[in-house]
């Protein structure tokens, strides 16, 4: 049986790497932007977009926070573009057990990308000077069960490996304005 469909908006982030310089602009106001009280602190580590840098071999790779994966790949990628080599995992998106990347520092909960909810445009984006970052964007059809589905599977493994209380603690904690 098929579900109700409905339009959605599916926005990226197209990112080029030949442009970023490594300002970690990026990173800042993104952790400004979501931290409580709103631009309160600014905190790097508790980004939801993170710099790969490595300004020896002149590699800068802003990536942003997608879905928590709960195990680690099997088999890893290497990539060589324009003469330029990239480590395992420079272009993966997922708050994973093998990395630090994309964890609450607290918590340890994985962070996610919400695009500057509530904002016109990503401020990302907005702040990337040299249009490293570019907002894209496109309408798709969805089924709303195929969704809320989605959802339901990431809450339950989150709750598996973290527990539900630590969930809980660290929603209560994030939400309280002080
Ligand atoms: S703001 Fe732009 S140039 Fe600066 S680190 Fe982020 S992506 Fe790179
Ligand atoms: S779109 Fe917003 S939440 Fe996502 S990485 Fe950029 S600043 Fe952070």
């Amino acid at each position: 049986m098929t579900g109700e469909k409905k339009k959605k908006i599916i926005k990226t982030i197209r990112i080029d790497v030949d442009k970023c310089h490594g300002c970690r602009a990026c990173e800042m106001i993104c952790s400004a932007f979501h931290a409580e009280p709103k631009y309160s602190s600014n905190n790097p580590a508790r980004a939801r977009i993170r710099l790969i840098r490595d300004p020896l071999r002149d590699v800068y790779v802003p990536v942003y926070a997608g879905d928590y994966a709960p195990a680690e790949c099997a088999g890893r990628d290497k990539y060589t573009i324009d003469g330029k080599e990239y480590d395992e995992c420079a272009f993966c998106r997922s708050s994973c057990p093998s990395r630090d990347e994309f964890k609450e520092p607290d918590s340890g909960l994985p962070l996610k990308c919400d695009m500057c909810e509530g904002e016109e445009e990503p401020l990302c984006v907005k702040w990337c000077t040299v249009d490293a970052l570019v907002l894209e964007e496109r309408e798709e059809e969805v089924e709303e069960e195929e969704e809320q589905e989605e959802l339901e599977i990431g809450l339950e493994s989150l709750a598996d490996k973290y527990g539900l209380q630590k969930m809980l603690d660290t929603i209560a904690r994030m939400s309280k304005k002080d």
